[in-house]
């Protein structure tokens, strides 16, 4: 039997002293049935997440396998051709990565999520991103800067690039065509760590809302009013695997304004003898 228990002091002085004087009032709630609830819930969406992992790729296999094709063949495709296939793309890759989004929270939730920690310089890493995301998303002007020449972490790179993915995408969903999206890198030298910012002039995240927004499946209701699409994992599964690698990740955004969204890493030392910079 799992219990929740809270208590609640008791502050009555008219309460007459005597052998029993009550203190406080303890609750004990059973929770078993809840809690029991919320691992089936867990186990289904891992079952169903690793069930469509397959027939996914199998689709995905296809629709490369066709384009290779029509490419090969010279085929021209009519516009509607072009868009159902580019529908049929779209929607696969979205697909995939909601359930490797479920895929990873049921991993988080068992304990089963490993991460693969070296030492890595995180100004390329970001760069590299800043890039890849630049090319696909040429209605955003993203815009990076470094304070510093070099900040070595110890980290899971491709967790760390799948956060910063995550705040990126969110930075170009949530913002106006034409935004301008800023990433700066900053090294905080009194608390030895590396914090990358990732600023928006988007829709915001409504301020009664911002509590919880870091929780599983939570979306503000602006975004959901703006009709954007979302699951809302990303920032939950960014917190815990920022936080796993002794990071932190937090936010400032004022709604109709826009959001900064910033994470800070601790840095790795390096002993002087053996600095990047010593010929
Ligand atoms: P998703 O974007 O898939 O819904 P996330 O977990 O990444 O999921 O984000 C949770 C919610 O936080 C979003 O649904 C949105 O309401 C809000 N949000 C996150 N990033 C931003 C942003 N840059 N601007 C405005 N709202 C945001």
């Amino acid at each position: 039997i799992a219990l929740d228990s809270r208590s609640f002091p008791l502050n009555v002085p008219s309460v007459p002293r005597g052998e029993y004087e009550p203190m406080a009032i303890v609750v004990h709630q059973d929770v078993s049935a809840l809690k029991e609830a919320e691992a089936l819930k867990d186990e289904f969406i891992g079952i169903a997440a690793h069930e469509l992992r397959n027939p996914l790729a199998v689709l995905q296999g296809y629709v490369q396998l066709l384009q290779s094709q029509l490419r090969h063949t010279g085929v021209t495709l009519t516009p509607l051709q072009e868009e159902s296939f580019q529908g049929i793309e779209q929607g696969t890759h979205r697909l995939t990565a909601l359930t490797d989004d479920l895929l990873d929270v049921t991993r988080l939730q068992g304990g089963r999520l490993e991460l693969r920690q070296e030492i890595t310089d995180i100004i390329p890493l970001v760069k590299r991103l800043v890039k890849r995301f630049q090319l696909t998303s040429q209605q955003h002007q993203l815009h990076v800067t470094a304070q510093a020449e070099f900040l070595l972490v110890s980290i899971d790179t491709q967790r760390i690039e799948q956060v910063l993915s995550n705040l990126l995408n969110n930075a170009i969903k949530y913002s106006p065509q034409g935004g301008l999206i800023e990433i700066r890198i900053e090294e905080n030298q009194a608390k030895n760590r590396v914090v990358v910012c990732v600023q928006d002039s988007g829709i915001g995240i409504p301020a009664q809302q911002q509590a919880r927004i870091f929780g599983r499946f939570v979306r503000a209701d602006n975004a959901q009013a703006h009709g954007i699409d979302g699951t809302g994992l990303g920032l939950y599964l960014s917190r815990e695997l920022i936080e796993r690698q002794g990071g932190h990740i937090w936010f400032q955004s004022i709604e109709g304004q826009g959001s900064t969204f910033f994470v800070s890493l601790p840095l790795v030392d390096i002993p002087q003898d053996q600095g990047m910079d010593t010929p």
